[in-house]
């Protein structure tokens, strides 16, 4: 009887130094999200589709999320139906698709159309967007 046990490779006691804390998709890991546009910087605690602390949203894009640090932690009435959903989360932009640069989601600064997009590259591929996203754009 073999009772002796099949090691595989052993490559060293030093090989599971490098192991890696960056998650491959890139998602929740905290950072500075700065709009290439306008500037705007703020920290961000999530950046992925799905946010772990606002469950009612699905991101349909890879976007920076922030818990707000000022939203209430009431209740949300359902007296009234409002276009935002009431969480303490902000969605505060994406990478644009193109140039792969993050942009807020502010109307002057970005796009969405299936992805984010930078108005700069939204421009450059306006034959490429629908007529009502076009509309929204200046033409080139
Ligand atoms: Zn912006
Ligand atoms: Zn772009």
């Amino acid at each position: 009887m073999d009772t002796r046990i099949q090691r595989p490779h052993d490559a060293g006691p030093s090989s599971e130094l490098q192991s890696d804390t960056v998650n491959k998709e890139g998602s929740s890991v905290e950072g500075t999200f700065v709009c290439i546009s306008c500037g705007l910087e703020e920290h961000y605690h999530y950046r992925g589709k799905h946010p772990p602390f606002a469950t009612s949203i699905k991101c349909l894009d890879t976007s920076y999320v922030m818990r707000d640090p000022f939203a209430p932690a009431k209740p949300s009435s359902s007296s009234r139906r409002h276009k935002e959903v009431n969480e303490p989360f902000l969605i505060l932009g994406g990478d644009c698709k193109s140039c792969k640069r993050p942009v807020c989601r502010d109307p002057e600064c970005s796009i969405f159309y299936q992805h984010h997009y930078c108005l700069s590259c939204a421009s450059k591929n306006y034959n490429k967007f629908p007529v009502n996203i076009q509309r929204k754009l200046k033409r080139p």
